[in-house]
């Protein structure tokens, strides 16, 4: 499962951010994944606790916010949410030609300390 090492680099990410207060304990941990990523939250709630394990996150609460995909057409620029009904083209023009907006991330967005 990927999300077990995705959520490694998180833990990691997290415990780098608050390496600068060595004393303070890490109280949340807040990531985003985007749907385009194939990373499932359920799986890094999963994960985290083990994932966690000695390092300083053990007592943190993970908190993920899930990102729907969203793009901007480049020929008339409309953003939607791409859907399967419509083979993922543009609702208004019928364009494929799309650029990303949301959906790709995969990032820690901060810790509580
Ligand atoms: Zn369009």
């Amino acid at each position: 499962m990927h999300e077990m090492s995705y959520m490694i680099k998180f833990i990691n990410m997290a415990v780098e951010a608050a390496s600068d207060q060595p004393d303070s304990v890490i109280r949340t941990v807040n990531v985003r994944v985007g749907a385009m990523t194939g990373v499932l939250p359920e799986y890094l709630y999963k994960y985290f606790p083990d994932a966690a394990a000695g390092t300083r996150c053990q007592d943190a609460r993970l908190n993920v916010e899930f990102v729907q995909v969203e793009v901007k057409c480049k020929k008339c620029g409309a953003i939607y949410g791409p859907a399967k009904e419509n083979n993922y083209s543009c609702p208004a023009c019928h364009s494929i030609e799309a650029e990303y907006l949301h959906g790709r991330e995969l990032e820690l967005v901060s810790i509580e300390l």
